[in-house]
């Protein structure tokens, strides 16, 4: 068995849906379970149309209506009753929301539900009319038993032992189940969700649970690139990568699945495959575990940059050796609620970099009892993601390339992770040392 997921815009109108029946077709044999999202851009336009609702107490879902009726009527689906049922509960939802004038997080949850609701059944019925034994499952039916925590919920263990129990028989009897992604309902029967983007998170958590042979997430990119293609022009595919090293580059901004959404496949093994749904033949990227990994690949997997950070040098002023500095230091961004990226500390200073939106004026001052704080803004983290126990010569190889094109590196560190070595330029100088450092540890192939 094997889990495949497709995003909103893989599934965004009738001939995308026609598209993505060909490459499930391609997969029939290896017993497919289906993850989809909402259609197209649907689950902003329901948080739009609620929004609308609130504000200004007009019910508006045209955009919504449109993209799915004309889905079925181009398709030709017999689902008009189903649809129409959603649709009018979505409205009568809406009209609610426009009299009370209220949008409470658990409300936010049941509205942005249409969408998957909706896209499950037309893709469903369109699988069906061309005799694939296709079935939609709102999540909660297959298994997804969440807690209560409304647009960020976090599935229940329970989930582990319900998904296979409802998810095994139904691949048994040749079922091709098409699932909601994003979804769950909590212990009342109230729908919840998992997060933006959290589809991604059902179709590994199905995989995970039912021992499934791999996960497939098809987007619409090439599977992670070595490099953000904006900056360097030849940036390719990497093959493999590590859920470590897959985790890192989220984090440093390359565009993967959400570290959360490893988190079940991690557990278990179970390989993911990110795939472009627009680029069938392209072989993607599988990130596993370590050691099938390792073999694969070279040092270095990828280079990544993050823009806009601040930079905060902090020295001391008391006695050398004076033990609970750090311990204050930090203690005065948790207070402000300031998520420190990269830290570099020696006996008496520690710089720590931050996202520049934070306001830094009050940490300033409570920062200046203590030491001797100087904050530099324009900054860029550029990382290397790779296999640190070369990290001397990954190094090495990384500040030639910065001193041939003569730019200096601010501060240096590397993750305890041991799958990311990262270093402070400023941000004017980082695209120009990403593309240096990529055409050293990527040289063109000819
Ligand atoms: N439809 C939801 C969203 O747009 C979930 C997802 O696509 O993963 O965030
Ligand atoms: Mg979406």
């Amino acid at each position: 068995m094997i889990v495949m997921k497709f995003g909103g815009s893989s599934i965004a109108d009738a001939s995308r849906l026609r598209h993505v029946a060909n490459i499930v077709k391609n997969y029939v044999q290896r017993k497919p379970v289906l993850v989809l999202s909402a259609m197209g851009d649907t689950t902003d336009h329901l948080l739009d149309a609620g929004n609308l609702a609130l504000k200004e107490g007009k019910v508006e879902i045209k955009n919504v209506e449109k993209l799915h009726q004309e889905t079925i009527k181009n398709l030709k689906l017999p689902v008009q009753k189903e649809v129409t049922v959603l649709l009018d509960e979505l409205s009568r939802l809406l009209s609610g929301i426009a009299l009370i004038r209220e949008l409470t997080p658990r409300t936010k949850d049941y509205l942005v539900s249409f969408g998957e609701r909706l896209s499950v059944r037309i893709a469903a019925a369109y699988f069906k009319s061309i005799r694939m034994n296709a079935r939609a499952f709102d999540s909660w039916e297959v298994g997804f038993f969440s807690d209560s925590n409304y647009t960020q919920a976090e599935l229940k263990k329970e989930s582990w032992d319900l998904i296979p129990e409802k998810i095994q028989p139904l691949i048994k009897g040749n079922v091709l189940p098409v699932v909601t992604g994003f979804l769950a309902k909590d212990e009342k029967g109230t729908i919840t969700t998992l997060g933006r983007g959290g589809s991604d998170l059902s179709a590994t958590m199905i995989a995970a649970a039912c021992k499934a042979e791999e996960v497939q997430v098809w987007k619409d990119v090439d599977g992670i690139l070595t490099a953000d293609p904006r900056i360097v022009k030849d940036a390719r595919p990497v093959q493999f990568v590590t859920y470590d090293e897959a985790a890192e580059l989220a984090y440093f901004g390359a565009q993967v699945l959400h570290p959360r959404a490893m988190m079940p496949c991690m557990k278990t093994g179970t390989p993911v495959l990110v795939k472009n749904s627009y680029n069938i033949d392209a072989p993607g990227t599988k990130i596993e575990h370590a050691q099938a990994a390792a073999k694969k690949s070279p040092p270095v997997r990828a280079i990544t940059s993050k823009h806009k950070v601040t930079l905060v040098d902090i020295v001391s002023t008391r006695m050398l050796g004076q033990y609970g500095f750090l311990e204050k230091v930090f203690s005065i961004f948790a207070k402000y609620n300031i998520s420190i990226d990269m830290v570099a500390t020696s006996e008496v200073s520690v710089s720590l970099t931050l996202d520049t939106a934070y306001d830094l004026t009050d940490v300033k001052k409570e920062l200046s009892k203590i030491a001797s704080v100087e904050v530099k803004v324009g900054k860029a983290i550029v990382s290397i993601i790779g296999n640190v126990k070369r990290s001397s010569e990954i190094l090495g190889r990384a500040f030639r390339s910065c001193q041939l094109i003569g730019v200096p590196v601010q501060m240096v560190s590397q993750g305890a992770s041991k799958v990311n070595i990262s270093f402070i330029v400023n941000d004017t100088e980082a695209a120009e040392v990403v593309k240096a450092l990529h055409m050293d540890f990527f040289p063109a192939e000819d």
